[in-house]
């Protein structure tokens, strides 16, 4: 049972997070915090939270448990706020898609207080943001990649991971770098070719016919485009130098493919897409 949960950042997932754990009874008061008074007054109206709170400071002191759910790019000033006055028996987690940034930026900001925090990240959400966005089912089923540290407090990893699956989650651990590899490669490259692909074919002359006649599969490869840019902005910032890596050599697959073009090479396009549909096939019939 969380007595008092402190959410930084009440929208999608912040939001979503309280209410998983409000529908499941574990949590007896959720208190958010956020820039603007008219959201959290949203998030109160919404039953989102029981009540807000514009310093970060004075609401996480009493906090049971605080959830750092605010953009990458905000995690910084946020850490330095909440470790003015926590407690030591306040566990701090976070939700951000990205995981050596804000480990790092939670070592630099806590002090002594480090251990206290873990750093964590559901692998689930959505093209729409915003507090109105949340729903209580949002984790179910889905994973929640935790990432400690060696300070990491084993009892706090404890506590956040059995929060998590009272949300209807599947806890799986990853080491840091390793989350920011795995998840550049599946979800931050496949979002910059998405916002790639569409102001591509934006700025062609033609591009009313374009996305006039665009079918099912452009719909679906460019559906993440639809993603809020600031988010992007910071997760790309955040994983820069691993996502440089998976964009260069994605870019060699794509060269191949216009050599083959080049040179005719109905054996290699063969060969290149055929490998690409059993790798999907097998990787589907998996899931
Ligand atoms: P969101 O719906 O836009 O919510 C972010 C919240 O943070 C908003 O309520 C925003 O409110 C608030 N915020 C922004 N800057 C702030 C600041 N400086 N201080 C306090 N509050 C601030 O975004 P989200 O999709 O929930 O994403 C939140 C985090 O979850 C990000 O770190 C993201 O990487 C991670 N994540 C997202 C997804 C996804 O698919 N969306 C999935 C997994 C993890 P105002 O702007 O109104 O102040």
């Amino acid at each position: 049972m969380i007595e008092k949960l402190v959410i930084i950042g009440v929208g999608l997932i912040g939001g979503s997070l309280s209410l998983a754990l409000k529908q499941a009874g574990v949590v007896n008061n959720v208190v958010g915090c956020d820039r603007s008074p008219q959201n959290l007054q949203k998030g109160v109206d919404l039953g989102v939270i029981d009540s807000f709170e514009l310093s970060i400071s004075e609401a996480v002191k009493t906090a049971d448990v605080v959830v750092v759910a605010v953009p990458l790019g905000a995690m910084h000033m946020v850490f330095q706020q909440i470790c003015e006055s926590i407690t030591d028996h306040t566990i701090v987690t976070d939700v951000g898609s990205s995981k050596r940034s804000v480990v790092e930026v939670a070592r630099q900001t806590m002090g002594d207080r480090f251990p206290q925090f873990v750093p964590g990240h559901p692998i689930a959400g959505a093209e729409k943001s915003g507090v109105e966005a949340g729903f209580a089912s949002l984790f179910q089923n889905r994973s929640v990649i935790l990432t400690p540290v060696k300070e990491t407090d084993n009892k706090l990893i404890e506590r956040v991971d059995s929060m998590w699956r009272h949300c209807g989650a599947i806890i799986e651990y990853l080491d840091v770098d390793h989350h920011d590899r795995v998840l550049g490669a599946t979800s931050h490259l496949p979002h910059m070719l998405a916002y790639a692909m569409v102001n591509y074919l934006s700025g062609l002359n033609d591009h009313d016919e374009i996305f006039r006649y665009a079918a099912g599969g452009f719909r679906d490869f460019t559906r993440i485009a639809s993603s809020d840019p600031v988010m992007w902005r910071d997760v790309c910032l955040s994983n820069g130098n691993t996502l440089l890596k998976l964009i260069e050599g994605y870019q060699d697959e794509l060269d191949m493919i216009s050599k083959a073009i080049q040179h005719n090479d109905a054996d290699q396009l063969l060969q290149l897409f055929g490998k690409a549909k059993s790798e999907r096939d097998s990787l589907i019939g998996n899931c």
